[in-house]
């Protein structure tokens, strides 16, 4: 049996290598011309735990993983307002919560296709597919700059993101789906030697009203970066005609030196997209189906979308890989999305509650943040708030 992935994020590498191990042949699609450099720290419980031990990815990951030991607030001083010890909170879980930078976890799934055999698996990166078609006798993917078919198969997976052709082309245009949840995200990282040492094991944000920067020092001399900030559309508000860097700047201006500093490091064109949802009636048509954030986003404030892309990759080859005819392929994808879909329903009801917090719009409620963050210091407490946010596993 032959699959196309179309992304090579999280979702379609660890799809793709799944399939590949259970013998298919596999065609991985990716827009960018290489592995992407950017993204910040994402937590990783739950789900994408399981799953990777299931699959033996998780020796990989937990390789590139950070020791974070608190989350601190800080005034644009840098003066402590108030911190969440991580610690506790990977106690309260059971151990199992790492903290991963995006692109090491990307470059471990893109590692773990060695565990295939050769030739299985085909990686084409600085391939941006703009068209794909399907129909019983199987479906086919036309990409830019080259006429005609470019790849043909019995399976399409969609695993291209937030922003999927594969679902605009096959479900429905984006607007359809896509649930703004009012704010938008970038990440960064820069070469900054002297911040780096005070900004480790730790993340610095800023406790500010409308709008929250995070730091955190990578084990090089790199610091990631990451900013939230609110959105007000149209041409003339903030996604006005500034660059995503001077918007930044403009932005998250007056939080202290080391934001300012980021700043002036920061490339002219970062991760800098909406935050947002996918909600979707039905993932699979045909002999198309969506996995990760083409068809269940859950939204940078959820903290899973990493473990559910590895999760979801998981399930979808377990399920898919067995199949040797094509018969079987609709019934496979069907029960995929039946069983998936509880799990990335509750994520994504997680994800719309940190929203409503994340940032406050008040003093009040920087206030409310600063009295609940401080409250987490107390037993009981603590464990409730794990609860809240780790959900089931800290039992
Ligand atoms: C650059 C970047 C930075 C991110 N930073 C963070 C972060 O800091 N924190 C966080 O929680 N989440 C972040 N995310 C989102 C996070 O990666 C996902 O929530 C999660 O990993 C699920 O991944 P995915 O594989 O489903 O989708 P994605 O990670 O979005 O991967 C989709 C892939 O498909 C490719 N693609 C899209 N369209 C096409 C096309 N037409 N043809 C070929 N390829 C295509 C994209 O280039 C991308 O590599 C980031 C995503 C990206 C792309």
């Amino acid at each position: 049996m032959k699959a196309v992935v179309v992304g090579a994020g999280i979702a379609g590498l660890v799809t793709a290598r799944q399939l590949g191990l259970a013998g298919w042949d596999v065609e991985l699609v990716e827009k960018s011309a290489a592995p992407r450099p950017d993204g910040y720290m994402m937590d990783f419980f739950g789900p994408g735990v399981e799953a990777s031990e299931r699959i033996g990815l998780y020796p990989r990951v937990a390789a590139v993983a950070y020791q974070i030991e608190a989350a601190e607030y800080v005034d644009a001083a840098g003066h402590r307002t108030s911190s969440l010890d991580f610690d506790r909170f990977s106690r309260l879980a059971g151990g199992k919560v790492l903290s991963l930078l995006r692109p090491d976890l990307e470059r471990a799934a893109l590692a773990a296709l060695n565990d295939v055999e050769p030739d299985r698996i085909r990686v084409h990166y600085g391939v941006h597919v703009s068209k794909v078609w399907s129909d019983d006798d199987g479906v086919r993917v036309f990409v830019d700059g080259v006429p005609g078919v470019k790849f043909a198969a019995d399976v399409l997976v969609g695993a291209d993101g937030i922003h999927s052709i594969v679902r605009a082309q096959v479900f429905g245009a984006e607007e359809e789906y896509l649930r703004p949840l009012g704010m938008r995200a970038a990440a960064f990282i820069v070469t900054e030697p002297t911040l780096n040492p005070g900004l480790r094991n730790r993340f610095v944000l800023t406790d500010s009203i409308d709008r929250v920067a995070g730091l955190h020092g990578l084990r090089t001399d790199q610091v990631a970066a990451f900013m939230v900030y609110r959105e007000t559309p149209g041409p003339t508000g903030r996604q006005g005609p500034l660059s995503p860097r001077d918007r930044l700047r403009r932005e998250f201006a007056g939080l202290g030196h080391a934001v300012d500093r980021v700043l002036e490091l920061c490339p002219e064109h970062p991760y800098d997209d909406v935050v947002a949802q996918i909600l979707m009636p039905g993932w699979q048509k045909g002999r198309t189906v969506l996995v990760g954030d083409a068809c269940g986003a859950v939204s940078l404030l959820a903290g899973q979308g990493g473990s559910l892309a590895i999760a979801g990759a998981a399930l979808l080859g377990d399920l898919l890989g067995p199949v040797t005819s094509t018969e079987a392929i609709s019934p496979a994808l069907t029960e995929f999305e039946r069983r998936w879909r509880p799990v990335v329903k509750e994520a994504q009801a997680a994800g719309r509650r940190a929203a409503s917090s994340f940032l406050p719009a008040n003093r009040a409620q920087r206030l409310l943040r600063r009295w609940i963050i401080r409250a987490t210091h107390v037993p009981g407490i603590d464990r409730l708030v794990a609860r809240q946010i780790v959900g089931r596993i800290a039992k």
